[in-house]
């Protein structure tokens, strides 16, 4: 029996690099059907919330944030490109009240003591 040729452990070399490029390839397709799977499943349970706080009470308003546009879903403020769709989003701000969520009061409420610090009627006296 003949050992083997440096063609036959090329192609060898060439087919286990190839096979290597194939793992890569379909871990990254699994990756990235698995952050697919994760925002439906997040879009799923927003809409999902959003729809319960509604239907347990008939005269739910829906609450915007007027500064960054969010939408309260329960206890928490979520984008509407985050869990709706088509002309969804204008639809529902058309019938939101609006307020503020913690996260923009937290940065008003920021900037206005650093506004007050900075002014000559604020800040803490000598
Ligand atoms: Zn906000």
């Amino acid at each position: 029996m003949p050992a083997p040729s440096d063609a036959l452990f090329s192609e060898l070399v060439e087919q286990a690099r190839a096979a290597a490029r194939e793992v890569r390839r379909v871990a990254g397709e699994a990756r990235d059907v698995g952050e697919s799977s994760r925002q439906a499943r997040r879009r799923s349970e927003l809409l999902r919330r959003f729809l319960l706080q509604w239907q347990s009470n008939p005269d739910y308003l829906i609450r915007r944030c007027a500064w960054c546009g969010r939408l309260a879903v329960g206890d928490e403020f979520v984008h509407p490109r985050d869990f709706l769709r088509g002309d969804v989003p204008a639809r529902v701000q058309e019938h939101a009240t609006h307020g503020i969520c913690p996260d923009c009061l937290d940065e008003v409420n920021a900037a206005a003591a650093a506004a007050r610090s900075g002014s000559p009627l604020g800040g803490t006296c000598g």
